[in-house]
């Protein structure tokens, strides 16, 4: 049993020309608005690939609540401890120009009042878990009592990097994060550490284990990742070459996939090659959750060294 305790979205992304100038109105090309967030599309992958997920978080009651919702629903998520409240239902602005470039506005909205009170309502569910999944997205109280309250594998999808008490980072089994929240990460463990000349993501990875993290995923893009396992020993997983066509949410595609595979009792690494196969099938597929594949899906195969 996994659950996620984070974020629930609804994105709207609006392909323009060029970004506007402030007082400048624009017109766009396209729209489109899906379910999003890190927390949901995590939950999401998991389900599809036949975990058994209940998500913690909360939308609010404006009409984007469904649109948050409706894949969460249709994967079959135990959304018990999904609240509704007056609030605003999370969005996400995302303005892509013609060379892709992309700026983001995130309003967080309902996803504020997942604290640790909130955790704390579903604390026989997050005790339980043999996997308890959280990302940068809710307060860090919320965080922080999930952390506490996990008796089976804590993983910490640290995105956005927030500020965490030093021992939540050390129950990660694995912190999950991109090359540049690595860096992040571990400036916050080590302020005084010094940064060797040529230092690679390999050395930045190793250091994460040294700085106290029970294992580490560095997911590296169309590079793949790199897993640092409970011995310290260090793998390279290659990712899958694909035609991309739109990587959002091929990280939480990556995590929700991993978490499914550790909730079986897969090893890290194993976990982690799946996890690639899953991740780069997502970059196929426009959208995020919609990206997402089930167990009837073909996944493209990793290449062989
Ligand atoms: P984030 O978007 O969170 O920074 P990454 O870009 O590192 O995450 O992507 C997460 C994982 O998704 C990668 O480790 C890889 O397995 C897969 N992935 C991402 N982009 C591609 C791509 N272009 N081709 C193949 N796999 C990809």
């Amino acid at each position: 049993k996994v659950v996620v305790v984070g974020s629930i979205n609804v994105d709207l992304s609006v392909d323009v020309v060029r970004h506007p100038m402030p007082g400048e109105t624009l017109p766009g090309r396209d729209v489109v608005m899906g379910p999003g967030g890190k927390g949901a599309n995590q939950a999401v992958a998991a389900a599809r690939l036949g975990a058994s997920v209940a998500m913690v978080g909360a939308v609010g009651d404006d009409a984007n609540a469904a649109v948050a919702l409706s894949q969460i629903t249709a994967s079959g998520l135990d959304r018990t401890h999904v609240r509704q409240a007056p609030r605003a239902t999370g969005l996400a602005i995302v303005v892509v120009d013609a060379d892709g470039e992309n700026s983001i506005i995130v309003v967080p909205g309902a996803n504020s009042l997942v604290d640790a009170d909130a955790v704390e309502a579903a604390a026989d569910a997050v005790r339980t878990a043999h996997v308890v999944v959280a990302q940068g997205e809710i307060p860090a109280s919320g965080t922080i009592r999930a952390a506490e309250l996990s008796s089976g594998r804590f993983v910490l999808n640290l995105a956005p990097v927030m500020e965490l008490p030093v021992e939540v980072i050390h129950k990660a089994d694995p912190l999950v994060v991109n090359e540049h929240e690595a860096g992040l990460v571990l400036a916050m463990l080590d302020r005084d550490r010094e940064i060797p000349l040529g230092e690679t993501h390999s050395d930045v990875a190793l250091a994460l284990i040294e700085a106290g993290v029970r294992s580490v995923v560095m997911t590296l893009g169309a590079r793949g990742s790199l897993v640092v396992d409970h011995q310290s020993e260090l793998t390279s997983v290659p990712a899958a070459t694909v035609t991309a066509v739109d990587s959002t949410g091929a990280g939480d595609a990556f995590v929700g996939a991993l978490v499914s595979r550790l909730a079986e009792g897969e090893s890290l690494v194993d976990a982690a090659r799946f996890a690639s196969r899953v991740g780069a099938f997502a970059c196929t597929r426009p959208g995020a959750q919609e990206s997402y594949p089930d167990l009837d899906d073909e996944l493209p195969a990793l290449p062989v060294p």
